[in-house]
């Protein structure tokens, strides 16, 4: 069989080749590129189906992050809770605006941040907490509401990897304050390089980060306050419009894999539990198995590529160091154990069963 890597892009394309194409032909031909019609239709388009009243085109997920941690007011010295088992972007976002990342741990079922820990962590100099919905699986968000109106914090939602989840009926990137998405190629929902969004339902943070991603600007000639160079592409938002459509059908395909894996893969694997009042989006399908390194390499020789979602946690990376308070026992444990398999829409299901067996051999040895 053919090798199966972790992301299949060429095969996404040669399926969407005859919508792109010519969106792509169309940009060049008008030279369309910044701030043009697909922007602002991208805009309409991602709102109504995050179920907002408003959503902004981003030049990446990262200043998505950046600028919405601006918007909300976090400034110098404040503190901002989030998971240390996520992308360094997470964290980053808070440092570019120099506050202090404040590391919690996880719950063990879900992988998310978990709501206790949040308030435990909480202090004076707290103004906001970052929820990860990590692998596409929705954070524990009524929790974490009730914490954050209680203590008067901001939620901003890392939805990076969750383009359509739901919790509770609701689309992430509804509940908090505002969200995060990262249109990087290989996310659900990706463009043609980098790219990210912001989501929100509230007027005073949309204008904020309109003007911040656009040069403080109020008009061509006049800026009001210091802003960034930070919008999405007009190429890229034309793209994102043709896959939009097809982002649900893609997600109840990973959901479908998903639950092939978990009903025949070797229960010692650990397959991912979906919180009983959520739907994942599956960017990743992340399983455990304390002898990790040695399945992945043995997977490798068989064709099949995995990936680590992560192996070294944010407050143990040398760029995170200073921000470490102790140890994070569940991130701690199963950073040793996890890795992900494919998970993608466009794998058929002689590759799934490959991936099974294979898998299953592995541990049977
Ligand atoms: C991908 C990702 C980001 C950053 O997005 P970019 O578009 O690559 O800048 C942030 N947070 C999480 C959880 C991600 O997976």
């Amino acid at each position: 069989m053919k090798k199966i890597p972790i992301f299949d892009l060429d095969k996404q394309y040669a399926n969407l080749k005859n919508e792109i194409d010519p969106v792509v032909l169309r940009v060049f031909e008008t030279s369309a590129y910044i701030n043009g019609a697909d922007c602002d239709l991208f805009e309409k388009n991602f709102a109504k189906y995050c179920e907002t009243d408003y959503a902004l085109g981003i030049a990446s997920g990262t200043s998505a992050l950046s600028l919405s941690i601006e918007a909300l007011g976090v400034s110098e010295g404040d503190e901002v809770i989030c998971p240390s088992h996520t992308f360094a972007a997470t964290a980053e976002a808070i440092v570019h605006n120099k506050a202090i990342p404040v590391f919690v741990d996880i719950e063990e079922s879900t992988y998310n941040i978990d709501p206790a820990k949040v308030e435990k962590a909480i202090t004076n100099r707290t103004k906001a907490i970052i929820v990860v919905h990590l692998y596409g699986q929705p954070a524990n968000m009524d929790a974490i509401m009730k914490i954050a109106k209680r203590y008067k914090l901001k939620v901003i939602e890392d939805a990076a990897q969750a383009h359509g989840a739901t919790y509770k009926g609701k689309k992430v990137g509804s509940i908090g304050d505002i969200a995060c998405f990262s249109f990087f190629p290989a996310k659900n929902l990706g463009c043609a390089g980098d790219g990210g969004g912001v989501t929100t339902n509230n007027k005073k943070i949309y204008e904020k980060v309109k003007s911040l991603k656009d040069h403080g600007r109020v008009s061509k000639y006049v800026h009001k306050e210091i802003g960034y160079g930070e919008r999405l592409d007009n190429l890229q938002a034309a793209i994102l419009n043709v896959k939009l459509p097809h982002l649900d059908e893609w997600n109840r395909r990973r959901n479908e894999i998903a639950s092939i894996y978990t009903s025949k893969l070797h229960p010692n694997f650990k397959p991912p539990q979906v919180s009983p009042n959520a739907v994942s989006s599956f960017y990743v399908y992340t399983i455990r198995h304390q002898d990790r390194d040695r399945i992945i390499e043995e997977l490798q020789k068989q064709g099949i590529s995995a990936g680590i979602y992560y192996p070294l946690p944010l407050h143990k990376q040398v760029a995170f160091r200073v921000y470490k308070k102790g140890r994070l026992p569940v991130t701690e444990k199963i950073a040793k154990e996890i890795f992900s398999i494919p998970v993608y829409p466009e794998l058929d299901n002689a590759q799934i069963q490959h991936i099974i067996d294979t898998l299953n051999g592995i541990i049977a040895q």
